[in-house]
């Protein structure tokens, strides 16, 4: 189900989500969550969308673009299939960062440049409990980060100016 991207001034977009737990693997409820995700973040042709932009205070985010993204069309090199990310955690690889325009469905109408990790090592639990891991860089290591932050309570206009973003792991 499309559901309502809340945008910055709400409050739930401010807070820490909780890690989702051993039982809910698997169960209706995560994948009513996940479908809803992407239902959403298709409708606004978003790149990624978390859990707590549609109001689930919990630690989930999906990502799925094409080549061809309205919104970001001159950085996206190579499309990502969809991909869901439960309980991940984000490690920069190196000391490397790139600084990248960066916008946000819950800053409507805003773009900034952000300073990120070039390089990261990711790891996540998928829908069923597999525990995965792996390498991103470039654009996609971004948007891991993006997301990511929204699960701290982090919202883009807080990433101005942020040249010690590594540093804060
Ligand atoms: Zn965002």
């Amino acid at each position: 189900m499309i559901r309502e991207v809340l945008t910055i001034g709400d409050e739930l977009l401010t807070q820490i989500s909780s890690p989702v737990q051993k039982h809910e693997f698997g169960t209706k409820e995560l994948h009513a969550i996940i479908t809803d995700l992407r239902d959403t973040q298709k409708a606004k042709t978003g790149v990624g969308l978390s859990a707590p932009q549609i109001g689930y205070l919990k630690r989930i985010f999906c990502i799925e673009y094409e080549n061809s993204n309205p919104r970001y069309k001159d950085l996206i090199k190579e499309p990502q299939p969809f991909l869901v990310l439960i309980n991940p955690v984000i490690t920069p690889i190196g000391e490397e960062t790139t600084l990248l325009e960066e916008g946000c469905l819950s800053v409507p109408n805003y773009r900034q440049k952000v300073m990120r990790a070039a390089k990261i090592k990711y790891s996540y639990y998928d829908y069923a409990g597999n525990f995965i891991e792996a390498v991103a860089c470039d654009f996609l290591a971004k948007v891991l980060q993006h997301e990511n932050d929204h699960l701290n309570g982090i919202l883009l206009p807080l990433r101005v100016g942020d040249t010690d973003y590594i540093k804060q792991f």
